[in-house]
């Protein structure tokens, strides 16, 4: 695996597979890796000849300074744990080298409603950071193929939109969510939970499989306020649970004929988890 830090000596790199007819997969993440981003990262392999991940904790796209600075980074065991996985180049970039005209000035984007639900509501300017530093990485990165999880649902309607808004013609692969064994979906942020932590936060999945299996036949707001306040009970301090169509993320109050997503986001030891679950 090579590693590169500078964008221009990446870009050149890959201009030149690219001419001999090689296709890139490329799996953007912000490291501290587990098993779901090494899912991306085979996905990418078995699509693509040539397999880039880039670690960049993108500060854009935190709109809580303290969440920024508890983001936790391992690049060392990265490393190790991407050596053991069919990756060709790593991409470890500084911020200077992402955004080298500075953060002030970085171009918005207009991505409509979505960019204002769920998440969006939660974390004021989140998806116009996740933009811009896809904005940055695509633009050094002539993919192919972009692998993104289903685990930030949201993010990947938002890329959707960002492509088509750039006119990339990158084609978005989502991959499914892996999670821990008792059900809990994996996440750089779950090394955060303390031990209790770790214990009680598979009920957020619990949560969202009641709404799927909707036990007691009630209705979808009953069923996401019912959902909400077992967590909290658990100790949850929820931001939301949602029940919503899975094209544009529009809060349901019953059902309807096309897909529909449970979403939720909630706190636990003072970290954010999300996660979701289709529905039909
Ligand atoms: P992150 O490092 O959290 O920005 O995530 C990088 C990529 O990995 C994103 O596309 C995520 O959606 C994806 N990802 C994170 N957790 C999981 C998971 N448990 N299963 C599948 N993909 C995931």
């Amino acid at each position: 695996m090579r590693i590169f830090k500078e964008r221009a000596s990446l870009t050149a790199y890959l201009e030149a597979l690219r001419s001999q007819g090689k296709t890139i997969g490329f799996v953007p993440t912000m490291g501290a890796l587990h098993e779901g981003h090494l899912s991306l990262l085979r996905a990418a392999g078995e699509k693509s000849d040539v397999v880039v991940c880039s670690i960049f904790v993108n500060p854009t796209q935190f709109n809580d300074p303290q969440d920024f600075k508890k983001y936790p980074i391992r690049t060392g065991a990265d490393i190790r744990q991407l050596m053991a996985t069919p990756v060709d180049l790593l991409f470890l970039p500084s911020a200077a080298e992402i955004y080298q005209h500075g953060t002030d000035r970085l171009a918005t984007f207009d991505f409509g409603r979505v960019e204002t639900l769920l998440e969006g509501a939660s974390r004021p300017g989140h998806f116009q950071g996740v933009g811009q530093v896809l904005e940055q990485l695509l633009a050094t990165i002539p993919a192919d193929f972009l692998f993104m999880g289903e685990k930030d649902y949201q993010q990947l309607l938002i890329t959707k939109r960002l492509l088509t808004l750039l006119h990339i013609k990158t084609e978005l692969i989502p991959c499914p969510i892996l999670r821990e064994a008792d059900g809990l979906a994996m996440s750089s942020r779950n090394q955060r939970l303390s031990e209790t932590g770790r214990k009680t936060a598979p009920a957020l999945y619990r949560a969202l499989r009641f709404v799927k299996e909707n036990p007691e036949n009630l209705s979808f707001p009953e069923l996401t306020a019912r959902a909400a306040s077992r967590l909290e009970k658990d100790g949850f301090r929820v931001a939301y649970v949602s029940i919503a169509g899975a094209a544009d993320l529009e809060p349901l109050s019953g059902p309807i004929p096309g897909k529909m997503i449970c979403l939720a986001a909630a706190w636990l030891d003072g970290v954010r988890l999300i996660d979701n679950l289709p529905l039909n």
